[in-house]
C-alpha cells in the first residue's frame, strides 16, 4: 500500500479531546502496519506505556506484599477490606442510585413494566448466554480488583486518604462498562 499523506489521525488523541491529526513525524515506525507507522501517536505511545508501568507496578508491588503475608494475615485483610467495602457502598448508596437514575433515565417503572424488563431481560440472557457469561466474569473480575485496591489501602494509614479518589475512580469505570449486572433495587 502506498501512503502519501503528510498527517495521520490518532484516534487516542481525538479521544482524550485534544488535536488529533499529526505529522507522520509524530508517530513511531511500527513494520506490522500497513502505513508502516505505529496507531497511535508517539505522545499516546508514551502516555500508554507510563500508565501502564504505573498501574503495574502497584499491582506487582502488591503481589508480592501480599504472598509475604501469613494466611491468617491475608484472611483478616480481606475480611476487614470486604467490611470497608461494604460499608463504603452503604455510605454512598444514595450516589449509586442518582448514577443509576442518570444512567437509566429518570423514568420509574410500574410493576407491569418491572414484570416485562425482567422477562425480557430473562429471554435476553437465554439468548445471549456466552455474552452473559463473559459479562459476569468481567464483573467478578473488576471486584476482585476492587478488593485488591481495598487490601492495598488497609496497608497504610496514609492511604485512606487516597482512596476515596482511587474508589470513585474504580466504581466510575465499573459503572460505566457494567450494563444490567449492578442491582439497582437493593
Ligand atoms: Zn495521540
Amino acid at each position: 500500500m502506498i501512503e502519501q499523506a503528510t498527517i495521520k489521525y490518532c484516534k487516542r488523541c481525538a479521544d482524550m479531546g485534544r488535536e488529533a491529526t499529526h505529522p507522520l513525524t509524530a508517530f513511531n515506525k511500527n513494520k506490522s502496519m500497513p502505513d508502516g507507522l505505529g496507531f497511535y501517536c508517539r505522545q499516546c505511545e508514551h502516555e500508554r506505556t507510563s500508565l501502564y508501568r504505573v498501574r503495574n507496578a502497584d499491582a506487582i508491588r502488591q503481589r508480592t506484599r501480599v504472598a509475604a503475608l501469613s494466611p491468617e494475615q491475608r484472611a483478616y485483610r480481606q475480611t476487614k477490606a470486604l467490611e470497608m467495602y461494604h460499608r463504603h457502598k452503604e455510605e454512598h448508596r444514595d450516589e449509586a442510585r442518582e448514577r443509576s437514575r442518570r444512567y437509566y433515565g429518570e423514568r420509574r417503572d410500574t410493576p407491569e413494566q418491572k414484570l416485562k424488563n425482567k422477562l425480557h431481560n430473562e429471554r435476553y440472557y437465554t439468548q445471549h448466554k456466552a455474552k452473559a457469561h463473559a459479562a459476569h466474569r468481567d464483573y467478578q473480575h473488576r471486584k476482585q480488583i476492587l478488593t485488591t485496591l481495598l487490601v492495598w489501602t488497609l496497608q497504610s494509614p496514609n492511604r485512606l486518604q487516597v482512596f476515596p479518589t482511587l474508589y470513585a475512580t474504580f466504581s466510575q469505570a465499573v459503572y460505566v462498562r457494567s450494563t444490567k449486572s449492578e442491582d439497582t433495587s437493593a
